[in-house]
């Protein structure tokens, strides 16, 4: 299972893609993508990424933003409706999670008693409407919702959320599952490892457990779930393809 994602002047199904099919060696069972044009769209299928690029095609899907997702199914069967992206509640967030999240079904049911619909059977949905529902009723950014959410979530995770809302935002937030961020000039790689991220820039952060990217305008920032500011450490990686 990976993740890849992208902002910059790339085509970001483009570099999406082409990760993804570089971290195939991890195993999944099903794959999706997320970019934003007039809207935020999430395309989603069972099978190889092969299989997602056939489903694509004749598409024209120019963003300078997207994100990409293999899937190895922990909650819910593998199919078309359980890949991920999985969207908020309100459709104005998608997010790509590896990872598993051990207390969603209370987080559901809290959920569901406030009026929540879900479409899959996974953990991850719950995780974007739980996000959602923190961010209408503390009426924060969005980086701080997930940081919140992060407080009260039970498990292992790398996500990336996408906001419909802001197409200059990615998101992220690791605890057991790797997550690897690439500084390109103007341009930034999300990447479960260096792997699909080497061909674009050698200058890379790892994300520590318990840390949250905000990569916002060009920008990169982190801090740590108990809301502390952290000086990102740049590391050159040197890696054959
Ligand atoms: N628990 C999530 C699911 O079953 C994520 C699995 C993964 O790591 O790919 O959809």
């Amino acid at each position: 299972c990976g993740i890849v994602a992208y902002v910059g002047k790339r085509q970001a199904q483009e570099v999406v893609i082409k990760g993804l099919k570089r971290l195939e060696y991890r195993g999944y069972d099903s794959a999706g993508i997320a970019l934003l044009n007039e809207g935020l769209s999430v395309y989603k299928k069972k099978g190889k990424v092969t299989d997602l690029e056939q489903h694509l095609k004749g598409k024209a899907l120019n963003s300078h933003i997207g994100m990409g997702h293999t899937r190895w199914a922990t909650h819910g069967e593998p199919n078309d409706v359980n890949a991920h992206p999985h969207y908020s509640a309100s459709g104005k967030f998608a997010i790509i999670h590896n990872g598993i999240i051990e207390n969603y079904s209370s987080l559901k049911q809290e959920l569901l008693n406030k009026g929540h619909k879900f479409l899959s059977d996974t953990d991850t949905e719950v995780f974007i409407h739980f996000i959602e529902d923190i961010k209408e009723h503390e009426q924060c950014p969005l980086d701080e919702a997930v940081r919140l959410a992060l407080t009260r979530v039970v498990g292992a995770y790398a996500i990336v959320i996408m906001s419909l809302e802001d197409p200059d935002l990615l998101v992220a937030a690791r605890k057991g599952s790797p997550l690897v961020i690439g500084v390109g000039k103007d341009e930034f790689f999300l990447a479960s490892d260096a792997t699909p991220i080497v061909e674009y820039t050698n200058e890379v952060v790892y994300l520590n457990d318990q840390e949250i990217a905000v990569i916002n305008d060009g920008k990169l920032s982190i801090k740590n779930t108990a809301n502390l500011p952290l000086t990102p450490y740049i590391q050159t990686v040197d890696l054959e393809l």
